[in-house]
């Protein structure tokens, strides 16, 4: 069994049914135990003329090793209409791999823990209600460290500091 967390949004369609179906669906993978966060409106980042997201996030433990998990999570988003559009850009369910127990994993398909969960207050915050104690294997903090670092930065960029 592998601890996952995995990071859900959307924010095209009925957003909260979207997610609410694709925690559903982990939870019906092999051996899955789940808890789900609240969830959490966000605005889009990257591509900002989008509507928001609703973003959560998952902890379970699965039978699946992490290329099995991300071809289902990719099932699943199959299952629920995603459609492959402009990168970053609206999506009825997006599913991505932010850990997997302390692995570190870089393969053409995978990049796990995600590299981008650290810059993310969308994953980190909903992470933060499930997971607060599980620590990033290579930058050394746990989530709750990391979104406090995250906001500390934003209030620096905020206040002008460089
Ligand atoms: P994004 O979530 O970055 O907007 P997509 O959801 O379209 O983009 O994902 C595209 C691809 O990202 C997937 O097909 C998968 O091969 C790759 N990928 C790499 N690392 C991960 C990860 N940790 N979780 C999910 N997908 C990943
Ligand atoms: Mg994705």
């Amino acid at each position: 069994m592998i601890e996952y967390l995995i990071s859900v949004g959307a924010n095209v369609g009925d957003r909260a049914a979207s997610i609410d179906r694709a925690v559903a669906a982990i939870a019906r993978l092999p051996g899955a135990e789940v808890t789900a966060s609240p969830l959490l409106e966000t605005r889009p980042m990257y591509v900002t003329e989008q509507p928001n997201f609703l973003n959560g996030a998952v902890r379970a433990r699965v039978a699946l090793d992490p290329e099995a998990m991300l071809q289902a999570l990719l099932a699943i988003e199959r299952q629920l209409g995603r459609e492959r559009g402009r990168r970053f850009g609206p999506r009825t369910i997006d599913l991505d791999i932010v850990a997997a127990g302390d692995r570190v994993i870089d393969s053409p398909t995978l990049t796990i823990p995600h590299p981008r969960m650290q810059e993310r207050e969308f994953v980190l915050a909903p992470l933060a209600a499930i997971a607060p104690q599980w620590r990033h294997p290579t930058l050394g903090a746990t989530v709750v460290e990391l979104l406090d670092a995250l906001r500390d930065a934003e209030r620096g960029a905020a206040a002008g500091v460089s």
